[in-house]
């Protein structure tokens, strides 16, 4: 793994803000891994704050909620950070007024399959940029002796995890007591690198409390390093076990979830509240000041910049949705923020890539893939589109990490290429 330049400051110090009352929602129906949803509305249609407006399309899938009181204006192709282009539930908010959301006090009387229909019906899909939809991973096939809590959030500039952590740590220890009643592990280990000092304060304090109802839980304090945060680097730096090439965290007898999730699903089950929110992080040296905020799922970028909540100090030459090492360039200010967006990143110089060279042989990216592939013949072979090649060399068992294109001194788009072949290989 890799020692990188963080960039965490001021992020880590700023108190999340809020940004509840969007003038539109661009909302796609492609939020998550799996089938995208089956609209369930129209266009002119009222609908109320958390109402379903889009159903799961088969099991590996998940709804989608109306993040306020508004109007249906109509279901059309719109901007998507991955996708780029993709069908998108055009709302229009007709009041500021938020529903109160009610906290329960007990929820000692809801059984598995009933915390599970909760996350479901919530449209809970996992918050650190998969989005995996939780209800699925909730119900592995095999018990699951180790959950691990990973609040690592090793993406330089981001900080949206942390300050949930410093903010709420209560609320995600509450979504790990429901986590634990539905999978029932023998240990739970909740993780945190180094460089979250105030959160490390807090979860020191979650922990000495006692008060919340998990089997051996344990804190662990890791060494800054990229990509800690991967789910498969997270179990061999913790455990020392190895995920093998094809197989799942739950094959090895864990299960890795992000804080965030546990934090949505904490206000799934103790609010009623579904995912219509998140916190994100906005950074970068083209902004006058980085921001964390708590806004919208469906608000865009150029709003936000219009309501003068965000000013550019100077025109960015990149913008990306997510961080500098797995994130994606964005072409336009008007790509909206996503259930697994933590952050964006508006850069007055290209930190991605400089001038592609041809390679040099010289092994780096070999050595540092956490993975231990070989990023220059899966380049190579992508290149050629030779996709059975790219698939022997391992193609499909990138993590994504970007580790090859920071180590690489001519510049190759690895990542890139990579990618292109994971997309092409055949299934
Ligand atoms: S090949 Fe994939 S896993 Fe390996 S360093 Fe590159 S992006 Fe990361
Ligand atoms: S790091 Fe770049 S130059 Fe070096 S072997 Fe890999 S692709 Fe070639």
């Amino acid at each position: 793994m890799l020692k990188i330049e963080e960039h965490k400051e001021p992020q880590h110090n700023l108190p999340c803000e809020n940004f509840i009352n969007p003038k539109r929602l661009y909302l796609p129906l492609s939020q998550h891994t799996g089938k995208p949803s089956l609209v369930c509305i129209k266009p002119q249609d009222i609908v109320e704050q958390g109402q379903v407006i889009a159903t799961e399309d088969g099991y590996i899938s998940s709804r989608l909620h109306s993040p306020k009181k508004a109007k249906i204006i109509g279901i059309d192709d719109w901007y998507h950070p991955v996708l780029k282009r993709a069908k998108c539930i055009i709302a229009e908010p007709i009041e500021e007024e938020e529903r109160k959301f009610t906290p329960k006090s007990k929820i000692d009387n809801l059984d598995k399959e009933t915390l599970l229909k909760i996350i479901k019906d919530s449209g809970i899909v996992g918050m650190g940029g998969a989005a995996f939809p939780s209800h699925v991973k909730l119900n592995p096939p095999k018990k699951i002796e180790t959950l691990i809590v990973n609040g690592c959030e090793c993406e330089p500039y981001l900080a949206s995890d942390y300050r949930l952590m410093v903010e709420n740590f209560d609320a995600i220890f509450r979504g790990i007591e429901i986590v634990c009643k539905i999978i029932e592990p023998k240990n739970v280990v909740f993780s945190v690198e180094e460089n979250k000092q105030e959160a490390i304060k807090k979860l020191h304090l979650a922990v000495s409390l006692k008060k919340y109802n998990l089997p051996n839980l344990s804190l662990a304090i890791l060494k800054t390093a990229y990509p800690q945060g991967g789910e498969k680097q997270l179990i061999y730096s913790l455990l020392k076990r190895e995920v093998p090439s094809g197989r799942l965290p739950l094959d090895v007898g864990c299960l890795v979830h992000n804080v965030g999730t546990f934090f949505a699903i904490y206000e799934a089950v103790y609010l009623d509240k579904p995912l219509i929110e998140r916190v994100v992080t906005f950074a970068g040296d083209a902004l006058v000041s980085p921001k964390n905020i708590r806004l919208k799922i469906g608000t865009i970028l150029r709003e936000l910049f219009d309501k003068k909540i965000l000013e550019f100090k100077t025109a960015p030459l990149k913008i990306i949705c997510g961080g500098p090492m797995m994130g994606i360039a964005l072409d336009s200010l008007d790509y909206p923020i996503l259930k697994g967006t933590g952050g964006f990143l508006f850069l007055s110089k290209d930190v991605l890539l400089g001038t592609e060279r041809p390679c040099i042989r010289c092994g780096a990216c070999v050595r540092e893939c956490p993975v231990s592939l070989m990023p220059t013949l899966i380049d190579l072979t992508s290149r050629r589109e030779l996709w059975k090649e790219s698939a022997l060399y391992g193609a499909t068992d990138c993590i994504e990490c970007g580790v090859c294109n920071y180590v690489c001194p001519t510049n190759r788009m690895l990542l890139q290429s990579i990618k292109r072949a994971k997309l092409e290989i055949p299934r």
